[in-house]
């Protein structure tokens, strides 16, 4: 029998975690934060902090139902820090365990080991590639599917059982029109069904949303539609977006180099995402600057200041987050901001109450010094409604299980799947953090 352990990410838009049990057998698919609940706390410091101290603030799962359970692999869908922002403090209850992810998405995980502080990680990390299929115990096998999201070499994770696949969607969108050549794997995501999924376990986030979720292409489209038209007259422009959207980081350089302006980033998260997407060929900077050191940063804004006209900054900071550049520039730190300034947010605000109040704060200071705001220049890494359905009707699944969301993102999740043909309770089962899903054994049978 399988059983799906609903571990974290089920009452929440964020620490997503889920483990799959196949006679005795566990697969361990994300093991993420939740940023909100560090975040809250001024004092608290992330990586010196024990798994227990950090699970009773919410901030990561609560993996005790199967702590006595025979792991056999940890696999990471992609490289968020909701699915991956607690390897350091939860693989170490797993010792020896090996993960595996895509290259990426490892090489982001090594990071956040590297920053542990707290435990010593022991694990063996593997990059996988998009259609390997790594046999994990005699039983199961685990397959990393090529998606499209936000950030690079995102994916759907199979676990391969004798009962039929289990599908893990969390988080994907269709993106049929990717700029840089992304690609949904249609082909094998339709053999799939063909073969036979017995669960799906698919993200909830936006399935509110009664649409399919554009393409990156459009969000390129906002943008050089605000930057590249011949009118455009502009002093300093500051643009800020999530540091591991590397698309849209791409899409910014190749404004800048148009416009004749030198793309400059600085804030530590985006030194972090575009350094290790430039070791593995994901992103081409030509023509821009990162900036690491505060003493670098404080010099070249300097210089920047008095010749805003030759510059595109890219900074951290677009949800007002509490040390962030922009958050520091609002603040009348690192730089003059003011009615010279133009800010082009390329990302919408996370709706969470603390991050709709930080971002209300960073508008209301910037808004003070006379600087023009552009927003939600932006689209959604996440599936809609439509989204959703297709991947249902490629999948065909026995039962479904909606993830990654709070209370009323999956029962609209269900809802959806009751309009396909599935009954609440009997196909699709609606969980919580810490509890188990029992799947049905096999029809035929
Ligand atoms: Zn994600």
């Amino acid at each position: 029998m399988i059983k799906i352990y609903t571990l974290g990410g089920y009452e929440e838009v964020g620490k997503n975690m889920t483990a799959v049990e196949y006679n005795g057998e566990v697969v361990i698919v994300d093991m993420g934060i939740r940023l909100d609940r560090v975040l809250i706390h001024e004092d608290v410091e992330f990586q010196k902090m024990s798994s227990k101290d950090l699970r009773k603030l919410g901030a990561i799962p609560d993996d005790r139902p199967i702590r006595n359970k025979k792991v056999v692999a940890i696999a990471l869908s992609h490289g968020h820090l909701d699915h991956i922002g607690a390897v350091g403090k939860l693989a170490p209850h797993y010792p020896d365990v090996p993960i595996y992810g895509t290259p990426y998405t490892i090489r982001l995980a090594k990071s956040e080991i590297k920053g542990e502080e707290y435990f010593e990680v022991t694990n063996p990390l593997y990059e996988t590639n998009y259609g390997e299929i790594v046999q994990v115990s005699e039983n199961l096998a685990i397959e990393f599917v090529q998606i499209t999201h936000s950030i690079p070499q995102s994916s759907i994770v199979v676990i391969h059982t004798p009962e039929g696949a289990v599908v893990y969607a969390c988080d994907y969108k269709f993106d049929n029109n990717h700029p840089y050549g992304e690609r949904p794997d249609y082909k094998r995501l339709k053999e799939l069904g063909k073969e036979g999924v017995k669960v799906l376990i698919a993200e909830s986030t936006r399935v509110a949303e009664e649409t399919k979720t554009p393409s990156e292409a459009v969000a390129k489209m906002l943008l050089e539609d605000f930057f590249l038209y011949e009118g455009m007259e502009a002093d300093g422009l500051i643009a800020t977006t999530f540091a591991s959207h590397i698309a849209r980081l791409q899409e910014l350089i190749e404004i800048a180099n148009k416009m004749g302006r030198q793309a400059i980033f600085i804030g530590r998260s985006l030194a972090k995402y575009t350094g290790i997407a430039k070791q593995l060929g994901l992103i081409k900077m030509k023509g821009s600057r990162v900036l690491r050191s505060p003493n670098a940063v404080s010099k070249v804004l300097k210089e920047v200041s008095q010749a805003r006209e030759n510059y595109l900054l890219i900074v951290t900071g677009h949800q007002g987050e509490p040390g962030a550049i922009l958050t520091r520039m609002a603040n009348g730190e690192l730089y003059d901001i003011g009615p010279r300034d133009t800010v082009v947010f390329s990302a919408g605000v996370i709706p969470n109450p603390l991050n709709v109040a930080q971002r209300y704060a960073l508008e209301t200071k910037l808004r003070m010094k006379g600087v023009r705001m552009i927003k939600n220049l932006h689209v959604s890494g996440h599936a809609s409604k439509e989204d959703h359905r297709y991947l249902i009707r490629m999948l065909n699944p026995e039962y479904i299980v909606p993830a990654h969301g709070e209370f009323r993102m999956l029962t609209h999740y269900a809802e959806l799947a009751e309009e396909e043909g599935y009954m609440i309770g009997k196909e699709v089962f609606i969980s919580r953090n810490g509890h188990v899903v029992e799947i049905p054994g096999s029809l035929e049978g």
